[in-house]
């Protein structure tokens, strides 16, 4: 076997968790990431018992304990009337039942406390300020083409360069977006700016055609706002562009006043265009192969981004380390255990947003009708337990 790392493209969620999970089986990596400083970017990210699994089986649990809130219950409520509906009971209830909490956490904490654990396994794993323009490979190794004109060398690589993924483009040929009409705004709101101070359960608000998500984190010092609206005229796929307070408030005219506190008290909206690839049915070709957001991006309904990218660093370490200096039948196991889940989570999402946006949430008869019989215990069960359930550490490879 070559002595040449693993290259792994882009320091993200996903690609620091296959870094980590890699070092730790005695396999070398290096990472390349455009990024000039790992500095916070972002905002919330849920974390449920399939992803912190895994993370607590990388020797995790204690840092992420420090920085993320543990989620004891969601909720939804309808937009206009405001009634409360249970989602699910999490904290305790989660821990007995899938073994691991669901938590909160800023995406720049998560990051953090992944990136401090691959340098202590290894000093110099992360290359900042390295972007990927191309990738070559021949049947001997892989070399990585970076901006600039300089190169690398490894054996395999691991395009974990996310939604606009330059390994994808390279490897595959690059696929256009498809909008989906639909726009997000985010925004970190501080409790200083909240009269009523951070409601501590996850909640998400329903309406016909637009939702919002919000939940605390920073030990409930700040609140994670999400909403998704159906819109067609914003066509930027981005996690820093702006947009104003007014159009904001403008896209929440007439909902329930606790809704509208959380909106009137956002000084920054980030507006993000949702768009999708189609999906791929592979993800490796010779030497190289996909993980995270790079090979299936997502809409962020069932909040499972994340938690996929962090399942999928942790199998395919696992069929990397299983298989030896055979990585065609790594990489087969590798796609075996992980496309049919991950594209089931995707068709899945998009059903969410669906049935988050239904017309019947208008009326506040119907309304009732809609919510009642499809969050109840039951179908919320259907929908959740087998993402919560699956091991990334034990599953079949
Ligand atoms: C800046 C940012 C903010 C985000 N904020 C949120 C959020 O608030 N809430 C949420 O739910 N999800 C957020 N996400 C998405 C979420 O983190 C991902 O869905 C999830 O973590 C999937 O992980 P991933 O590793 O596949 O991709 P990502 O976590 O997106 O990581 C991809 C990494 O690759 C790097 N990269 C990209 N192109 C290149 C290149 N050509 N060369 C080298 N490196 C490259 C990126 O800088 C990034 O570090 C954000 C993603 C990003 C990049």
């Amino acid at each position: 076997m070559s002595s040449d790392p693993v290259i792994i493209v882009g320091a993200g969620i996903g690609g620091l968790t296959a870094a980590l999970a890699l070092l730790r089986r005695g396999i070398d990596v290096a990472v390349y990431e455009q990024a000039d400083e790992l500095a916070e970017i972002g905002a919330g990210v849920q974390i449920s018992a399939n992803g912190t699994r895994v993370l607590h089986t990388l020797g995790l649990a204690s840092a992420l304990k420090a920085c993320a809130v543990e989620a004891q219950s969601k909720e939804v409520r309808h937009w206009q009337s405001g009634r409360t509906w249970k989602l699910f009971d999490l904290g305790a209830a989660s821990a007995e039942r899938y073994g691991a909490p669901y938590y909160f956490i800023h995406r720049g904490d998560l990051h953090a406390v992944l990136a401090e654990a691959v340098y202590r396994e290894k000093r110099d794993a992360i290359h900042l300020g390295a972007t990927c323009a191309g990738v070559e490979q021949d049947t001997d190794g892989v070399t990585l083409h970076l901006a600039g004109g300089r190169q690398a060398s490894g054996r395999l690589l691991i395009g974990a360069d996310g939604v606009q993924s330059a390994v994808r483009a390279s490897v595959f040929g690059a696929g256009r977006p498809q909008f989906t009409g639909c726009m997000a705004w985010r925004a970190v709101i501080p409790a200083d700016r909240l009269r009523n101070g951070i409601p501590l359960a996850g909640t998400n608000w329903l309406g016909s055609g637009r939702h919002i998500v919000h939940y605390p984190l920073r030990r409930g010092e700040v609140l994670n706002f999400v909403a998704l609206v159906d819109r067609a005229d914003w066509r930027i796929e981005s996690w820093t562009a702006r947009g104003t307070p007014e159009e904001c408030r403008a896209d929440f005219a007439g909902w329930h006043e606790d809704a509208r506190a959380l909106v009137d008290a956002i000084a920054v909206p980030y507006k993000w265009a949702l768009a999708l690839r189609e999906p791929m049915p592979r993800w490796s070709r010779g030497r190289v192969t996909l993980l995270g957001d790079a090979c299936h991006p997502t809409l962020p309904d069932l909040a499972q981004g994340a938690c996929m990218a962090i399942e999928d660093a942790f199998v395919l370490a696992r069929c990397l380390a299983a298989c030896g200096p055979d990585h065609e039948a790594a990489f087969a196991r590798y796609e075996a255990a992980r496309v049919p889940r991950t594209t089931r989570i995707v068709e899945g999402s998009a059903a969410a947003k669906s049935r988050f946006h239904d017309s019947r949430l208008a009326d506040d008869r119907a309304a009732e009708r809609y919510i009642a019989e499809e969050w109840s215990p039951e179908r919320i069960e259907q929908r959740y337990d087998w993402l919560f359930r699956y091991d990334a550490t034990a599953v079949e490879i």
